[in-house]
């Protein structure tokens, strides 16, 4: 086994939301410094050793930013190809590039799927005739822009052919794809870890509720059969391999009548991560920084069952009153505006034992 990285070594986070932040003081738990890249807001560097406030396309900042790390990881996959140039050779990055390009690009990131013999929806990449498209995928379909889609935004519903005209041009014009409507029952996420030995380890996969296109509450453990829970596990474990990966990697399913079918893949921690914090002995924050220094993974098994429930804007305003009850542990990022749909904190309430 090769060595862990040093004590005192720095990881340098890229990007400095509430995902950083709890990377950082997973990091500091294993003796690591952290130096956050963020050019926004940075709930992420009030728990870090240093801050880079400069945008990505500053490319002397990335630079520097590299040279001060050990190794450099990212909380967000939206960065662009030449942050990523710069940053290239210097040190580390985990996940590596291609993870990150495969999941930046719906389209890159479903044929890849597709080529791994996993279940996707039906998806046509978008060229100027929407129809042709369609044909590829039936309606109702959804039109995705193929970059920078988050949280729902991004998207077009497609429920009858007549309707596609109007829903292409409210993508303004930005490469996309159509997918087929996947007619699901319920949606799971698995949370995955895979460490610089090859070894991996899957967290149990979680049961997700979406409001307005956000995630609003995970439960564990997902009423879904056994069968289910290890196509999940398998699921997960087969791309992590198949991406030759290092860190933790969120997968988002639809269960179908027909088994699972992959939505998409995120290559870095997940919000519906969260509940590991609660219910396992060791967590994905933890696990990621383990996996990219080196340390041994960790044990993910769960001993809890446990329910996740995101604060959202003013939800934010009930954390003092659910912090006196039974089971729950409370998470606030330090954010200190509230606006609607921000992500302000979670919980995490413990509803039994394993
Ligand atoms: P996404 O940004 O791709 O995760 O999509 C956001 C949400 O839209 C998902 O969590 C689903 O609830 C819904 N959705 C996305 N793609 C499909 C699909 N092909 N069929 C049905 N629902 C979908």
């Amino acid at each position: 086994m090769t060595e862990p990285l040093a004590q005192g070594s720095t990881i340098g986070i890229l990007g400095g939301g509430q995902l950083g932040r709890m990377l950082a003081m997973a990091a500091a738990r294993l003796g690591y410094k952290t130096h956050v890249f963020e050019p926004g807001s940075a709930p992420a560097a009030d728990v870090a050793h240093r801050w880079t406030q400069a945008g990505y396309d500053d490319l002397d900042a990335l630079r520097a930013f590299a040279e001060a790390c050990d190794v450099i990881t990212f909380e967000f996959e939206n960065i662009p190809a030449d942050a990523l140039d710069a940053l290239s050779g210097t040190t580390p990055l985990f996940p590596d590039r291609r993870a990150l390009e495969t999941s930046q690009d719906r389209l890159i990131e479903k044929a890849f799927l597709r080529d791994q013999g996993l279940a996707t929806a039906p998806f046509a990449p978008l060229g100027s005739d929407v129809h042709a498209a369609l044909s590829a995928t039936g309606t109702p379909a959804i039109l995705k822009t193929r970059r920078f889609g988050y949280d729902g935004k991004g998207q077009a519903r497609i429920m009858a052919p007549d309707g596609a005209e109007a829903a292409f041009a409210s993508l303004g014009g930005a490469p996309a794809i159509a997918e087929g409507f996947v007619d699901f029952s319920k949606e799971i996420s698995v949370i995955a870890a895979r460490g610089q030995d090859g070894a991996v380890a899957v967290f149990d996969p979680g049961e997700n509720v979406h409001q307005d296109g956000i995630l609003s509450v995970t439960t564990v453990p997902a009423a879904i059969s056994a069968t289910l829970r290890t196509d999940a596990v398998l699921i997960a474990s087969r791309i992590l391999t198949a991406l030759d990966y290092v860190g933790v990697l969120g997968v988002e399913l639809f269960v179908t009548p027909a088994g699972l079918v992959v939505n998409e893949i995120a290559p870095r921690v997940h919000n519906s991560g969260h509940w590991t914090q609660a219910g396992c002995a060791v967590d994905q924050f933890e696990q990621h920084i383990r996996a990219i220094t080196g340390w041994p993974l960790g044990d993910g098994t769960r001993h809890a069952n446990v329910t996740m429930e995101n604060l959202i804007g003013e939800d934010v305003e009930r954390a003092a009153a659910l912090a006196g009850e039974p089971g729950v542990q409370i998470h606030l990022y330090g954010k200190s505006e509230t606006r609607p749909g921000r992500k302000m904190g979670h919980i995490n309430r413990v509803t039994g034992p394993a």
